[in-house]
């Protein structure tokens, strides 16, 4: 039995229009031991033979005979094995992976058949002596003349002891003197072996060759054997083992880090579209918190980076209390100072444009509100145009004033007109604008020369602040008569006493009707939950007036009832509303996060403390889902765009791999295995670059405000939620370009890897 035997096979090749003739109605037979020359002129059907012989390509006619098993019904997988077991080929073009040195391009044989690891290397470095190459094992392939390159190729063919070797025009490209060094190998290596060499000149490989076959127009027209065939024992194909994945996982390494430039860009790039992402993924975080928070009305300006603290029991801080908050680690300055300042009521800011002079005062108009203040220590040079403040009346102000600049003066107040400032006590200064903020837009920073001086405790919102409860408890109390709800508003009685009076633009004199404890009511913002609450209070002894008939919801309060109802609540909510006498420390966080952090670190039994930019919306609800749900679709959507991107610009650089993979596939890879390599490929550098770009994030985070601002709110379940997501995209791709690359058959993609 022939180890190969061809009956009447023919193959055509098919393109749109024409088909043409490969070769046709071929009838040969093959051994081990023979040393065959296939020669023809060029197109003659050599190359098809070859390529059908060594189940490179199929073919439509006839039958192919492999140690006696009949190939028309083989499937990808036995045309596989059949290759990978049996056969190594070398090509005109040295089919050799550039990236990779001498030793690597032979183990990579010895790999991809699963030979032993201890033993695969010796065995390589043996054949690279074979082949006269020692020297040169470790030098890249791309560096080798093309005889060298021809060398490995065959001590990479020679790796698998496969018993055919095929060459296709392995000395076309070479000059005489390589072309007969590789046909000397060649044919020392032809013992045992059946080697069958395509060649156009057939003088060169005359003193070698057992057999030599003719082909013209695609027929075998001359088949004659020169020499006697030794007789070969039955060859006993080696049983091909799995690749492990230990090498499976090196092997992918190799592959990567022999292509540094590749590597690096696909990194890159994957980094640069992965911190998009994750920015996105975490902006989307923050959005979803604003909504469920907001900041409270009490305190318009305090920032996101500013907890308010004091002591339970009312005692003054002292240096253990200071040290205490300062080794908190989310605090990142203590200040003694500045409470009363953020306690202050909005802030404005003017510039000496809007001074309208009437002779005797100076008026100032508003320019604008602001919505936040901050101490500039919180800032880094990062994050501003101009310079930090340093002195007490420097600061640097948000973008919003753009008519304002650098070096410029700037009038700030708690008030939004002003007679003379320069008399005023609620004016707070002149500023020099000495930097600019780059991200937020509204907002004063302030120096810690400015916020540490206890003189600014001026500024306090105490007297405001009692004042706008007042206004609470004096207008529009309710409460129930006759089981109807009335509203009331202040004096509008000159009624002594506690007191009602109904239907006060009706003349006359007022008609006491009843004397009764009446309960009050109010919504009030509660200090602890800082929810809006129901407050009730029962005052005794009402005296209840009428004017004209009827009583009618529609009265007033008489000063006495607006007094007692005053220092009541006032009374119950002093720590609320009023911080006079009262030690208040402030401190400064990075953002949110931290300050949140932070309130869980603080030992709530001895302290109380407020976080007045960060307080629970209760009307969040429904709009957060909203909210989350379009975001969260905006989310996807990016995602895939930023996918389709990468995938473009990957698939064009995966192209010039072609040529690797073929080579791969040449040698014996199975589907299965170069499928796994190319998506372990893809995992690795989606893994490198989500590790790198975490990394730089946080980096980055510690010193822009602006990233940490984005990414405060990631928790270690987003960050595994981010890395399952980027390795799983790393995968897909490498699917996608499984796809591509398993398309075409072995040769197609040798050929078409050789024309881009
Ligand atoms: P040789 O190797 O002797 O030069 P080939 O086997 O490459 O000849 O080609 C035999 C014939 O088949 C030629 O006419 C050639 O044009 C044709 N042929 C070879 N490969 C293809 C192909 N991929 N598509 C179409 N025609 C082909
Ligand atoms: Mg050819």
């Amino acid at each position: 039995m022939s180890m190969i035997r061809l009956e009447n096979v023919s193959k055509y090749y098919k393109s749109e229009e024409t088909v043409s003739v490969g070769m046709k109605k071929v009838n040969l037979e093959f051994d081990l031991g023979e040393f065959v020359a296939v020669t023809g002129e060029s197109g003659s059907g050599k190359s098809t033979l070859l390529n059908v012989i060594s189940g490179l390509d199929g073919y439509e006619d006839g039958e192919l005979y492999l140690f006696g098993e009949e190939t028309s019904h083989f499937t990808i997988a036995d045309w596989e094995k059949y290759r990978g077991t049996n056969i190594g080929f070398v090509f005109q073009n040295y089919n050799i992976i550039d990236s990779f040195t001498v030793l690597q391009n032979v183990l990579l044989a010895l790999e991809v058949q699963g030979y032993d690891p201890k033993t695969r290397k010796q065995r390589a470095l043996e054949l690279i002596e074979k082949v006269g190459l020692t020297s040169h094992k470790n030098h890249k392939a791309s560096k080798l003349s093309g005889g060298q390159k021809q060398r490995t190729v065959i001590a990479r063919a020679l790796a698998k002891d496969c018993p055919i070797i095929v060459a296709d025009e392995p000395t076309g490209n070479l000059d005489s003197q390589s072309g007969a060094q590789v046909l000397k190998v060649l044919h020392d290596i032809s013992k045992d072996k059946l080697i069958i060499v395509v060649t156009h000149d057939y003088d060169q490989i005359k003193e070698f060759a057992t057999r030599k076959i003719k082909m013209h127009d695609g027929e075998v027209v001359e088949d004659k054997k020169y020499k006697k065939v030794q007789d070969v024992k039955e060859y006993v194909a080696p049983v091909p083992q799995k690749m492990s994945i230990a090498t499976l996982i090196r092997f992918t390494f190799r592959s990567l880090f022999s292509t540094p430039k590749r590597l690096i860009f696909l990194t890159l790039l994957q980094m640069i579209v992965m911190v998009a992402f994750t920015l996105s993924y975490s902006w989307r975080e923050g959005q979803i918190r604003d909504i469920n928070v907001q900041q409270s009305n009490r305190f318009p300006n305090v920032p996101v980076t500013r907890l308010l603290v004091e002591r339970r029991d009312g005692v003054d801080f002292d240096a253990d209390d200071l040290e205490y908050f300062e080794n908190i680690r989310f605090v990142s300055k203590v200040y003694e100072h500045g409470l009363s300042f953020y306690n202050s009521l909005r802030l404005y800011v003017f510039t000496s444009d809007n001074i309208y002079d009437t002779g005797t005062e100076k008026y100032y108009n508003s320019w604008e509100s602001v919505s936040g203040t901050d101490a500039a220590s919180t800032l880094s040079s990062l994050d501003i145009d101009g310079t930090l403040p340093t002195l007490a009346n420097e600061i640097v102000i948000g973008h919003n004033w753009t008519n304002y600049n650098i070096g410029d003066d700037v009038y700030i107040g708690t008030s939004s007109q002003y007679t003379n400032p320069n008399i005023n006590e609620d004016f707070v200064g002149k500023f020099k604008i000495t930097g600019i903020d780059k991200a937020k837009a509204n907002i004063l920073y302030f120096s810690d020369a400015f916020l540490e001086n206890p003189d600014i405790e001026q500024y306090s919102i105490d007297g405001t602040a009692k004042n706008s409860l007042i206004d609470q408890v004096s207008w529009g109390m309710t409460f129930l008569y006759n089981d109807q709800s009335m509203e009331l508003s202040r004096g509008m009685t000159d009624q002594s006493g506690i007191a009602i009076v109904f239907n006060v633009y009706e003349s006359g004199t007022p008609e006491l009707i009843e004397i009764k404890d009446l309960e009050f009511s109010r919504y009030i913002y509660n200090p602890n939950t800082w929810e809006s609450v129901e407050f009730t209070v029962t005052v005794p002894n009402v005296s209840i007036y009428k004017l004209g008939d009827e009583i009618t919801p529609f009265g007033a309060m008489s000063e006495g009832l607006a007094t007692y109802l005053e220092d009541y609540i006032l009374d119950e909510f002093e720590h609320f509303y009023k911080v006079e006498n009262r030690k208040v420390l402030s401190l400064s966080v990075k953002g949110i996060n931290d300050g949140n952090k932070a309130i869980d670190a603080i030992d709530q039994d001895i302290y109380r403390v407020i976080y007045p930019a960060n307080i629970p919306n209760p009307a969040a609800g429904i709009l957060s889902f909203v909210m989350g749900l379009f975001t969260g679709i905006f989310i996807i959507l990016f995602g895939l765009l930023l996918y389709s991107i990468v995938h473009a610009v990957s698939k064009n650089i995966m192209k010039s791999r072609k040529k690797d993979f073929a080579i791969f596939r040449s040698i014996g890879t199975n589907k299965v295995t170069l499928a796994r390599l190319v998506v372990l490929e893809q995992v690795f550098i989606a893994a490198i670059s989500t590790v790198l770009m975490f990394t730089v994030l946080f980096i980055l985070s510690n010193y822009v405000t602006s990233i940490y601002e984005i990414i405060q709110f990631m928790e270690i379940s987003d960050y595994v939620i981010l890395v399952i997501v980027f390795l799983l995209f790393g995968a897909w791709l490498g699917l996608r370009f499984n796809k591509k690359i398993f398309r075409q058959s072995v040769i197609e993609s040798i050929v078409s890897s050789r024309e881009e």
